[in-house]
């Protein structure tokens, strides 16, 4: 899919990067220079430019541009949409799942754009409460449903390979608007998403 590759590197901001990883790996007491090493400073630019990605998109442009009249009022889920994100204290990933639902009001959207549309703000540096607002809210303004509900079930790898090494803890977050904040829309999306 398109959205998965970055069709440029900015070459201002990949050299700038190269310079940068190479002083941190001599920082960090490696050669630079050695043979495994040297292609390493500018892989890592490509990489994370790719993995933040998601300044240079706007979600609201992509809910807009498939945006359809529709009468269907009942619950919509996707449900197990993998995201990868790295959180903005150690730039460590954090991966999981995110459950997304919706209960439209005149309009949907296509369903592959909800998956896009976590992409868009998991390829930041971020925190997975904010994350989890943020679907919440670009969904919640675009297509200005009668309710929207986001929980996403993640590991950290900050906690995972450093500090408390806990190894199999899993984060849950989740956030809720319009009908999802009654106790019977909820507790059906959480059953649905539930294995
Ligand atoms: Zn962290």
């Amino acid at each position: 899919m398109a959205y998965n590759k970055i069709e440029s590197y900015d070459e201002k901001i990949t050299s700038g990067l190269v310079e940068n990883y190479k002083h941190c790996l001599h920082l960090l007491g490696e050669d630079p220079e050695r043979e495994g090493l040297q292609k390493t400073p500018e892989r890592m630019a490509k990489a994370m430019q790719f993995l933040t990605q998601g300044y240079q998109q706007d979600a609201r442009k992509i809910l807009e541009g498939a945006k359809f009249t529709e009468a269907y009022s009942e619950m919509v889920i996707v449900k197990d949409i993998e995201i990868y994100s790295m959180c903005e204290h150690h730039m460590l990933p954090f991966f999981g799942k995110a459950h997304v639902a919706y209960i439209p009001n005149g309009y949907i959207t296509g369903l592959s754009k909800l998956a896009r549309v976590v992409d868009v703000f998991a390829r930041r540096l971020q925190v997975q409460e904010r994350l989890t607002h943020q679907i919440l809210d670009a969904i919640q303004e675009t297509l200005q449903p009668q309710g929207v509900g986001v929980v996403i079930e993640a590991q950290h790898l900050c906690m995972m390979m450093r500090g408390v090494q806990k190894q199999n803890s899993l984060t849950t977050t989740s956030a809720f608007s319009g009908q999802f904040e009654h106790g019977d829309t909820r507790a059906e999306f959480m059953k649905l998403i539930s294995k």
